[in-house]
């Protein structure tokens, strides 16, 4: 059997086929993305890198997407912003999201495996699956109940934004009642 890649590996074979300069910068960001532990925004792992080596933000933007295309990351789209994970070796997982706070979580479920690859795709081959379950946790379930607490009293008009959303948030709960249990 042939001896797994290092990420170092796969990176440089990598950008070898791509005709990529092989810079130290994206070396470093390896090495911090390898060491990271759940999932993180492109200005999160900025902060994380040594502070002896200055990485712009497009340099870190660029690189994230190259370590996405080639394996290294996982990159999910949660609200509008981009969040990474490491991918290389990591076990077949799957997130559920808060909606009211866009806080992701890791899920490992063979259940879910076991549905996907009974789903029939008639002339389609299956490559992976993510699933992601979007709901509501615990702490954004109690600023909720304040919340209605709250909207008994007082009109809509008075709400926030960020109330109004979560009022959504409720109604969409409510709607769902019958599905989910
Ligand atoms: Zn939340
Ligand atoms: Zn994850």
């Amino acid at each position: 059997m042939q001896k797994a890649e290092t990420p170092h590996e796969r990176l440089t074979r990598f950008m070898n086929e791509q005709g990529m300069r092989k810079t130290p910068e994206r070396y470093a960001i390896l090495e911090t993305v390898m060491h990271m532990k759940g999932h993180h925004s492109t200005d999160q792992i900025l902060a994380m890198m040594p502070s002896n080596f200055h990485v712009s933000r497009g340099t870190m933007y660029s690189t994230l997407a190259l370590f996405v295309e080639c394996g290294l990351l996982y990159g999910h789209q949660i609200d509008g912003a981009m969040l990474y994970e490491y991918a290389y070796g990591s076990p077949v997982h799957h997130h559920y999201i808060c909606t009211g706070c866009n806080k992701i979580w890791d899920l490992h479920d063979t259940a879910i495996e076991e549905v996907t690859s009974k789903a029939k795709t008639p002339r389609f081959k299956k490559l992976r699956s993510n699933t992601y379950i979007y709901g509501i946790c615990n702490i954004c379930q109690a600023k909720l109940a304040r919340l209605k607490k709250k909207m008994e009293k007082e009109k809509q008009a008075n709400m926030s934004r960020e109330e109004l959303r979560f009022a959504r948030i409720d109604e969409e709960l409510a709607k769902v009642a019958e599905w989910f249990k």
